[in-house]
């Protein structure tokens, strides 16, 4: 049974338990279920390797001579109630660390130590898209309920493995079936769901065919986990679309709308931008929270 629906019985055997207590003591007043306060989240940018990276290729008509390192990330939600989930797993497997040659790599459950929260402690995983950066360390977390749009997966993969479409990695696509055949996966029917207290997913990124962003309540209002419906600050600061699009008008509305879900534009949180950890120092070490 999901943690938030015991949750959500356990308060309410309680409620029960204190009206059936107050009705044999005679206590005849209303009773008001004690409210418990809204599940907020700490937010963390968590950085696991960097990526020398042509900056046209994210941001749509950039100059082709610009080049930064990207940050490959997760993202970490802490729950007040002791919840904690990772936005996208990062990458492991041996051959795509060969492959994309990645500077300062850490596998990304160990990445995510470093905000002290082990791999047995996630559950549940929040996959924004289907690309090997982001869905390949699912096996990382294998306690964890993973969460991805019905339509992104259907896209691209059934309960086979096979690639149905090549912005799948082949051997990623079979791991993700795997999970599903075992039950670990919850598919998404779609835009604005609140998945479970306080986390709400969108679509209309359109940096894949249904990919999401994942808007968190925190303490200092909603932060937007943008992914790479947003690759950059500078997509949103000059009104760039992705370079990798399937839709540019419709990317650029979720980007309008992002900024209308998230408490400030600051809260917007880039999908590989390494300002975020000039813009969140603290605590360092490739760790950067973004609301306490
Ligand atoms: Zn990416």
């Amino acid at each position: 049974m999901k943690r938030s629906i015991r949750r959500t019985i356990a308060c309410m055997a309680a409620a029960v338990s204190i009206t059936a207590m107050r009705a044999a003591l005679g206590d005849t007043a209303p009773v008001h279920a004690e409210q418990e306060p809204p599940v907020t989240y700490q937010v963390y940018a968590i950085r696991y390797a960097s990526i020398p990276f042509r900056v046209s290729g994210l941001i749509t008509g950039a100059d082709t001579s610009r080049r930064i390192d990207i940050a490959m990330m997760v993202w970490l939600l802490k729950g007040s109630d002791g919840h904690d989930v990772l936005v996208d797993a990062g990458f492991h497997r041996a051959d795509l660390v060969r492959r994309y040659h990645p500077k300062d790599y850490l596998p990304p459950d160990s990445a995510v130590m470093r905000a002290g929260v082990t791999s047995a402690q996630i559950h549940d995983l929040i996959i924004s898209h289907v690309h090997w950066d982001h869905l390949d360390g699912i096996d990382l977390f294998p306690q964890s309920m993973i969460w991805i749009q019905r339509e992104e997966f259907d896209h691209h993969t059934d309960s086979t493995g096979a690639v149905k479409d090549r912005m799948i990695d082949a051997g990623d696509a079979k791991r993700l079936a795997a999970a599903a055949r075992a039950g670990r996966v919850q598919l998404v029917d779609g835009d604005a769901k609140e998945i479970m207290p306080g986390i709400t997913v969108y679509t209309g990124g359109k940096h894949t065919f249904a990919s999401q962003y994942v808007g968190v309540r925190t303490k200092e209002g909603t932060v937007v986990i943008a992914s790479d419906n947003m690759y950059l600050y500078e997509n949103l600061a000059t009104h760039r679309p992705i370079a990798q699009t399937l839709d540019s008008l419709s990317n650029l509305r979720a980007q309008a709308r992002m900024t209308t879900i998230a408490a400030s534009p600051d809260l917007i949180v880039p999908g590989h931008d390494p300002e975020v950890f000039v813009r969140f120092p603290q605590p360092g070490n490739g760790v950067a929270l973004i609301a306490k």
